[in-house]
């Protein structure tokens, strides 16, 4: 057991944290490093390996190469960026379990945070103030070829990986905004972009219904689903089955963006924080949310920009709310 997965197992059992970080994505690690700064000695609780929702890191760990983060002329690979962040972050002090919270009681003053089992009448970490960072994740088809393709060639982010597909054939699964969004965003690259979707009519808002139809380099395939996604070291194409007829054909493309939603990672919070009808945190006054002492930042309560550089900045907010947060406590 490592020396930091002991302050979560027994040293600081009864002790009271001043600042605890769930999840260790840009927003995350972001507070982490400022509240270190600001001597607070935060515990970031970055979840684990086992888990794709919440594994260390983050979404950046599925994607390979990042060019529009700020201060990379060459780029940096979404690994590194988040090492990067997680040295800086250790650096200054915090203190890192690879853990995640099964349980919080936000109720109690202290906050309760439970990292094993939920039903333990006593919480494993008590803490002043709380930063929720445990983003959201890209819902996926969970066909074969999936995970194994998914930084190669497969992709849930437009913005991220589009760059790479110019003058490439590439396909876009999904019939929302969001997959309209990113077809026509990718058709200013791609040689061609072929939207599968599942039906024949587009769930997307007219507006971008007729943005996409009238694109010359946007194409639909109807009632239809993937079954695969095929390749071996990077994505070939998709094996595609017509909903209508049943019949099955392969499409032949270099990339394809799955664009069914997101869903964010606040099951945790169910009856104890305030969400939207998808699930985003609310949040008021920067990042605080209506429960004191309780932040939240990153894609957990952002589902319009969803960007790394974003989620960063309002780690940083949610950093700074809680240093004034604290002051006002510890104070009055
Ligand atoms: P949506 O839930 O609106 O759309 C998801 C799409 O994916 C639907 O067409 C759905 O098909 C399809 N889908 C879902 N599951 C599967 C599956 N397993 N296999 C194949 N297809 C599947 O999600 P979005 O991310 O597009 O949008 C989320 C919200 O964000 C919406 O409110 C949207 O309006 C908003 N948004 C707005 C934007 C803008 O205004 N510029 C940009 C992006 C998002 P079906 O239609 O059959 O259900």
């Amino acid at each position: 057991m490592s020396d930091v997965e002991q302050v979560v197992d027994s040293q600081d059992r009864a002790a009271t944290r001043e600042v605890v970080i769930l999840g260790s994505g840009p927003a995350g690690l972001t507070a982490a490093i400022y509240t270190a700064r600001a001597d607070l000695r935060p515990l970031v609780l970055e979840g684990e390996p086992s888990s794709t929702s919440d594994q260390p890191g983050g979404q950046l760990m599925l994607t390979t190469d990042v060019e529009n983060f700020p201060g990379f002329v060459d780029g940096v690979t979404g690994p590194e960026l988040m090492t990067s962040f997680r040295g800086q972050a250790v650096r200054f002090g915090a203190e890192i379990a690879t853990r995640k919270a099964t349980r919080v009681d936000l109720t109690s003053r202290p906050i309760g945070i439970w990292t094993g089992d939920p039903g333990a009448p006593e919480p494993d970490v008590r803490t002043h103030a709380l930063v929720v960072a445990t983003g959201a994740r890209s819902l996926m088809l969970d066909v074969p070829g999936e995970a194994r393709l998914l930084g190669h060639g497969l992709s849930t982010c437009a913005t991220c990986d589009g760059f790479f597909f110019r003058d490439q054939p590439i396909a876009v699964v999904g019939g929302g905004d969001s997959a309209l969004e990113e077809a026509i965003f990718l058709s200013k690259f791609a040689s061609s972009v072929l939207v599968v979707h599942r039906r024949k009519e587009l769930r997307a808002s007219k507006i971008m219904q007729d943005r996409a139809l009238a694109n010359p380099k946007i194409a639909f395939l109807w009632d239809s689903v993937v079954e695969e996604v095929l390749g071996d070291a990077k994505l070939e194409g998709l094996r595609v089955r017509d909903v209508v007829t049943g019949a099955v054909s392969d499409v032949a493309v270099n990339g394809c963006f799955v664009a069914i939603g997101h869903a964010p990672n606040t099951a945790l919070f169910a009856g104890q924080l305030e969400m939207d009808a998808a699930g985003y945190l609310a949040t008021h006054d920067g990042t605080r949310t209506a429960v004191p002492g309780v932040f939240a930042c990153g894609d957990v309560q952002d589902h319009v920009y969803r960007q790394a550089i974003t989620a960063a900045g309002s780690g940083c907010m949610a950093a700074l709310d809680v240093e004034r947060y604290l002051e006002d406590v510890h104070h009055s």
